[in-house]
């Protein structure tokens, strides 16, 4: 029998590892509980609900989930701990066999969390599963995150067909999916008259946009570039075969898309990107960094490389890094790979040892800490406006360009979420932002 004052005085704390994606749909269901009255516990307060939004990207982010669940414990004893997520979705019985946790959701799930809570709150004798099989994970489902002043992740797309052999998101969040674009225009101008300046794109594979509506990403883009209110918006990461020219002459004379590019490489080899089976090899990635640099020399781009996987030799690495050494790309985002159950990967003979991961780990942060400073250098001088976020520590802040020039400056609460011209100034590592000088606004100095 479902008790309809189930959720009366109850408070809920919330807990999201890995992507953006998993941000936003973890803020969307904070604010359909905040609709039942079930409201965000404030720092320090003990829970009655905990809802854990998972990622399973690496066997190192299902350690940090299993650690997180325990922690809960701790910080709240009594509270009623919900599991969903990617982890979630690929390894149920594992998850629902750790101590403490009373509901584990799929993918599917994951957006009716009020109706489950309900259930399981209402009937304790319930059930503690509850997962759909991958193939009917199919529905788009729409968030949007709130929690911060000054930036909004925007789910545009979810899931993915691509199938590379080191991936297991396609087994955790289903085939390529996304939203209707007049939804998400109506979604961005919501966001937009709630006072937030800048959203970011998100999603699982952004450039296959369109599979599940028949239209495609540039379409989306030309809509959310005439939304008003909104400074600026982000594309949060596209595959290289995806990011066409049509889109990259569309964001270098848009008004609102910033020249701020994340690409997947992966690999710099061209024979581990086959062993990888991704859609590109490095010559049309060169050429996309090329065309972006050709269009908007300014533009920052950040790149995804996975060191260590299986087939990745010495010979193989070293092509990796000479190619990353020929490209002006802005930085790296390296990742270590790791075996995952049920991909392809695991059928490739060659195994890189921990050892020289770590190498080549390292190697690669020093050559991106390089790149970085590099990209910052050819910013000091220019005149920048900069969007300032909320501080945490109340001392520095920090804000950035639309080209992704993080800027600190000391805290001064009335330059929260507003937008400031600038001068950039050097880079300063302890803080790794660069220092700025305040210019007067354009119409101080008419007057
Ligand atoms: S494109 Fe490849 S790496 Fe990215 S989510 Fe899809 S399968 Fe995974």
């Amino acid at each position: 029998m479902i008790d309809s004052q189930v959720f009366e005085n109850k408070k809920a704390a919330y807990y999201t590892l890995g992507c953006k994606l998993n941000y936003a749909e973890t803020s969307t269901i904070g604010q359909q509980l905040a609709s039942e009255g079930i409201h965000k516990v404030e720092a320090g307060e003990i829970a009655d609900i905990c809802i854990v939004n998972t990622c399973s990207v690496t066997d190192v982010a299902d350690k940090k989930c299993r650690y997180l669940i325990r922690k809960i414990q701790k910080d709240h004893p009594k509270a009623f701990v919900v599991v969903t997520g990617c982890y979630a979705q690929l390894k149920p019985q594992e998850v629902a066999s750790i101590e403490g946790v009373d509901l584990v959701l799929g993918t599917n799930q994951k957006i009716d969390i009020l109706l489950h809570l309900r259930l399981s709150l209402s009937d304790k004798q319930g059930y503690k599963l509850a997962i759909s099989p991958v193939k009917d994970i199919c529905d788009f489902t729409h968030s949007c995150s709130q929690d911060y002043r000054t930036r909004s992740f925007l789910k545009v797309q979810d899931g993915c067909d691509y199938y590379c052999t080191y991936c297991t998101i396609p087994f955790a969040r289903g085939r390529s999916r996304n939203g209707k674009i007049e939804d998400l225009v109506a979604k961005a101008v919501e966001v937009a008259a709630s006072g937030v300046k800048e959203i970011v794109l998100t999603g699982v594979n952004i450039g296959d946009f369109g599979r599940s509506t028949d239209n495609k990403l540039i379409d989306l883009l030309i809509a959310l570039d005439e939304v008003d209110g909104i400074e600026r918006f982000r594309i949060s990461s596209i595959e290289p075969n995806l990011l066409t020219d049509e889109i990259l002459n569309f964001v270098a004379q848009s008004k609102r898309f910033a020249p701020h590019f994340h690409i997947p490489l992966q690999s710099g080899s061209d024979s581990v990107l086959t062993l990888m089976r991704r859609k590109y090899d490095t010559a049309l990635f060169a050429s996309k960094v090329y065309k972006i640099k050709e269009l908007m020399p300014e533009a920052f781009i950040g790149v995804d490389v996975i060191v260590g996987v299986r087939g990745e030799t010495e010979e193989y690495f070293e092509q990796t890094c000479s190619f990353i050494e020929s490209l002006q790309i802005s930085q790296l985002h390296v990742f270590t790979y790791s075996e995952r159950e049920g991909t392809q990967a695991l059928k490739i003979e060659h195994v890189v040892d921990v050892k020289s991961k770590q190498k080549r780990s390292k190697r690669l942060a020093i050559l991106s800490e390089k790149k970085l400073l590099a990209f910052y250098n050819s910013q000091e001088g220019r005149e920048k406006t900069i969007l300032f976020e909320h501080s945490s520590d109340g001392e520095l802040m920090f804000g950035f360009s639309d080209n992704y020039v993080k800027v600190y400056c000391p805290y001064d609460e009335s330059f929260v979420n507003s937008l400031k011209r600038c001068v950039v100034g050097t880079y300063d590592s302890s803080v790794s932002a660069v220092s700025m000088i305040l210019l007067p606004r354009k119409e101080e100095i008419e007057l």
